[in-house]
């Protein structure tokens, strides 16, 4: 679609590597599998909807994570005149997500992401397209996982309900292969 994919994991995560302020402040809680205060995602993302290239749309990935996160997203959409087209909701199994999580790589030099089970690597250890050094992120590893996904259905499950009220919540089957669920939802948004 040509617009950006905007990860307040992903940007999290730059922060922490370029050592800011923003990012040391992150890191406890990352490493941890809690969430990052609201007030600095939210902050992060206003500054971040404020870029030219956000001008036709994004996709946002791992935001909102809250309620006080989703209201404030409203807040600031309603400054910007945007709204939310559409709001994806992946249903898979919690023992599928620690099967994927604790299975994926990603790349230290460029991110790409693989997946040991079903999206490995050529070279064992080697990204294809950079060959860097693969990684297991510190918040993949298995007490992390589950903290996370304790974290998810007490404080971002609600947000199903939040977004059901606007009617604009599809729910798609996320337990398939990496082309099954993205055709899923291009059917989902594109009908
Ligand atoms: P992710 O890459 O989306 O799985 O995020 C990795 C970690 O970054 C999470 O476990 C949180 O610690 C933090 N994080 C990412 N996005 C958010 C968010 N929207 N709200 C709070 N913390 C976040």
């Amino acid at each position: 679609f040509n617009i950006p994919q905007i990860s307040t994991g992903d940007m999290l995560r730059e922060n922490v590597r370029e050592k800011t302020k923003l990012g040391n402040e992150a890191k406890a809680y990352m490493d941890s599998g809690k969430l990052v205060p609201d007030e600095i995602i939210l902050n992060m993302i206003k500054n971040r909807l404020n870029e030219r290239d956000c001008k036709n749309g994004y996709v946002l990935d791992g935001f909102p994570r809250t309620i006080p996160q989703a209201q404030g997203l409203d807040l600031l959409l309603l400054n910007l005149k945007q709204k939310i087209d559409h709001v994806i909701i992946m249903k898979i199994d919690d023992s599928l997500i620690i099967e994927r999580l604790s299975n994926r790589r990603s790349c230290k030099n460029c991110n790409k992401i693989y997946n040991l089970i079903y999206n490995p690597p050529l070279i064992k250890n080697k990204c294809n397209d950079c060959h860097g050094s693969l990684y297991l992120r510190d918040d993949d590893k298995p007490n992390t996982i589950q903290k996370r996904l304790n974290v998810y259905h007490e404080q971002t499950e609600p947000l199903i309900d939040y977004y059901s009220k606007q009617n604009i919540n599809q729910e798609i089957n996320a337990q398939g292969s990496i082309e099954e669920i993205k055709n899923t939802m291009l059917n989902s948004i594109t009908k």
